[in-house]
């Protein structure tokens, strides 16, 4: 993962060292100082190139890929085209196993890097064989000489995060962050960047961003998985309806759930004040930043990383469709679009 600074050997160089940018106008009303570890720089615009990097080297290592293999994982899209684009330099095949929530762009995407899509519906149950964790362990048992990467109960997801995001954290802010801000959904990047983080300055608190409709809040208060927290959502990537093994719970110290309008209102003003084109969850990971504001988690002094884990070029057609927006509703409360677009 280093950055050449004349001709890169190709794309896999420039995984990992994405930007920190300080945040300018919109917690702007806020105490301390954020940050955004904006992840949409990563060749394949998300923070799951590291992992897929990662993973598939360490299964070279230890001899479980060779010439020919084939790789298989679930995915909400992400993690998907990080896979592909890691398996077209390397050489593998790559079958994706997709819950029916993604986006049709996210989709027509992962067969663009040459990847098979097996489209799964996204409100079953996850022992249900139609859900795509069933599906993947389907296709894994049926294809000789496959690799299943099983992100969400796969360590090395978390090492990932342990060994690039967080030390690139750690550096940028000169050793001075004092709270980090990140999603779960696998866990792999909150734990792994918390652990880091965390082993270097102890006081550091790492706030998590759940859904309303996912079990990780409460399940981390109480330790209860309470069924009854179970619904439908909108926001693709963060939160879940199983506690995956990839999720270190003792090393982040509380969750906060935003809705689905205010994390989509979100994602759009990082947009049109700060410039950052970012996906749902990084909507939902500032919307959750405000909440913890609120809530007094912050002073002047405090130096705030919120890790943006998408580009918003994924999401066409859902939060940065007004048509999409009007449709579920979220253009009918005051908080209407901020730009009018005029047809002539
Ligand atoms: N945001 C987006 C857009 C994602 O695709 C994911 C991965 N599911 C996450 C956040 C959560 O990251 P992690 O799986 O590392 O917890």
């Amino acid at each position: 993962m280093t950055h050449n600074t004349g001709i890169s050997k190709n794309i896999l160089d420039h995984i990992g060292n994405t930007p920190l940018i300080q945040l300018n106008k919109i917690t702007k009303d806020l105490p301390g100082n954020f940050y955004a570890k904006y992840e949409g720089f990563n060749p394949g615009h998300s923070m799951k190139d590291r992992i897929a990097l990662h993973i598939i080297e360490e299964a070279e290592r230890q001899g479980l890929l060779k010439e020919g293999s084939t790789i298989i994982e679930t995915t909400s899209g992400n993690t998907g085209f990080s896979m592909a684009l890691v398996s077209i330099i390397k050489g593998y095949k790559c079958i994706l196993a997709v819950s029916s929530k993604a986006s049709a762009g996210k989709i027509n995407m992962l067969k663009a890097m040459g990847a098979k899509v097996y489209v799964c519906p996204a409100h079953v149950k996850a022992d249900d064989p139609r859900s795509y964790y069933e599906v993947a362990k389907r296709l894994h048992s049926e294809t000789a000489n496959s690799f299943y990467i099983n992100q969400y109960f796969n360590k090395l997801n978390i090492d990932a995060h342990y060994n690039s995001t967080g030390p690139e954290i750690w550096e940028q802010t000169n050793g001075e962050i004092t709270h980090l801000i990140a999603a779960s959904g696998t866990g792999g990047t909150i734990s792994g960047v918390s652990k880091y983080l965390k082993e270097q300055n102890p006081d550091i608190k790492t706030l998590g961003v759940d859904a309303f409709g996912s079990i990780l809040q409460k399940f981390h208060a109480t330790g209860e998985f309470d069924k009854n927290e179970i619904y439908p959502y909108r926001i693709e990537g963060l939160g879940k309806n199983l506690i995956p093994s990839a999720t270190n719970f003792n090393v982040i110290d509380v969750f906060e759930k935003v809705t689905d309008e205010a994390a989509a209102h979100r994602a759009r003003e990082l947009a049109i004040s700060e410039g950052l084109f970012t996906g749902y969850t990084s909507g939902a990971i500032l919307q959750a930043a405000i909440q913890y504001a609120e809530k007094g988690y912050f002073d002047e002094n405090s130096k705030v990383v919120l890790i943006l884990p998408d580009h918003g070029s994924r999401y066409m057609e859902k939060i940065y469709c007004d048509d999409w927006m009007k449709e579920q509703g979220f253009f009918d409360s005051q908080k209407q679009a901020h730009q009018k677009v005029e047809f002539i």
